[in-house]
């Protein structure tokens, strides 16, 4: 029996020199100092020896019981520590691995459009000047020929604040007010751009802001061929030397005679799409002659000085050249389009 118990303590310890891992330990406490183990038989069986030799067994089966527990108690240190080197080398970072990409901002579609536009003009020696976007009604209404009673405000619902008569503008216009206050008499050739804001149904072609720039050139001698020149210029450049550009007559308070300009449909070239509502033209801004009175309000004596001005949309000219039905894109985050520019 003495001879068993000593022989169990050796093969026992002897596996559990050969356990690296915490789930061995685990099986190993089983197999040895579980209930189901000789030793707890053992200990178990010690009340049925004769007892003589009860103290002696007993004393060198808790003996053992004790050197294993004790080598049991060092093994999982060893074993913890190897589990943490084979952790660590399994989780160690190769840095010479490509990295993740970070994923990069860019600029809104509409501010890239804008960019292209102040380029264009800039080679054709426009300055960019910033006007309010809280304006008077004087300056958004009654300086552009429109006095409180003109039917053409039904065209420019806006926003009014608390303050009378102090509204969020309809359009960049009232700029070429401030533009000519500023410089007369000097001549002025500028783009004005910025938001806008209509009170309006928010539908695929309209938003309660937007974007426009204008243009204004006021001198002497200035006429309608060199409006025409100009925005010609423009649109062959921002739309493809190959487009046609047309005008048509339209009206605006502030400027006379007044126009609408066109390009040919680039989508269908001029066979007629849905683009183009099938008339093989899209319209891409209304421009004219700045008007007399317009002229007179802004310092400019309309006997020497002559002027002329156009108005745009950088989403819809953004919407034609990308082929966007759907101006609410712009202004809803949504990075599946924004990432498309
Ligand atoms: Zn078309």
């Amino acid at each position: 029996m003495l001879d068993e118990l000593k022989k169990l303590e050796k093969t026992a310890l002897v596996a559990l020199g050969q356990v690296d891992t915490v789930a061995g330990l685990d099986a190993w406490r089983t197999e040895h100092l579980g209930k189901k183990s000789l030793l707890t038989t053992t200990l178990r069986g010690v009340g049925k020896l004769p007892p003589e030799e009860r103290p002696v067994v007993g004393k060198l089966a808790q003996e053992v019981k004790t050197a294993l527990e004790d080598a049991l108690t060092e093994a999982r240190e060893r074993v913890l520590a190897l589990e943490q080197e084979r952790a660590a080398k399994a989780e160690r970072v190769d840095v010479t691995l490509p990295g993740r990409p970070v994923s990069l901002g860019r600029l809104h579609p509409v501010t890239q459009t804008l960019h292209r536009i102040y380029d264009i003009f800039a080679q054709m020696g426009f300055q960019v000047y910033r006007a309010r976007e809280v304006e008077t009604d004087e300056y958004n209404f009654q300086l552009l020929n429109m006095p409180p009673d003109h039917p053409a405000r039904d065209m420019w619902s806006t926003f009014f604040t608390t303050r009378d008569g102090i509204l969020l503008r309809t359009h960049t216009s009232p700029g070429q007010i401030r533009t000519m206050r500023e410089y007369c008499p000097e001549p002025i050739r500028v783009i004005l751009p910025g938001r806008c804001y209509r009170y309006e149904d928010v539908t695929a072609r309209h938003e309660t802001m937007f974007y426009q720039v204008e243009g204004l050139a006021v001198g002497r001698d200035i006429t309608m061929a060199d409006l025409k020149g100009v925005l010609a210029a423009f649109a062959k450049r921002l739309y493809g030397d190959d487009r046609q550009v047309r005008f048509r007559c339209s009206y605006f308070p502030f400027t006379e005679p007044s126009v609408e300009v066109d390009i040919d449909c680039a989508i269908c070239g001029g066979e007629g799409c849905r683009v183009c509502k099938h008339t093989g033209w899209v319209e891409i801004l209304g421009a004219g002659m700045v008007h007399p009175q317009v002229l007179r309000n802004g310092g400019y004596d309309p006997e020497q000085f002559t002027g002329f001005a156009f108005g745009m949309g950088p989403e819809r000219v953004t919407m034609l050249k990308s082929e966007i039905d759907d101006i609410r894109y712009f202004y809803s985050n949504d990075l599946r389009f924004l990432a498309q520019f």
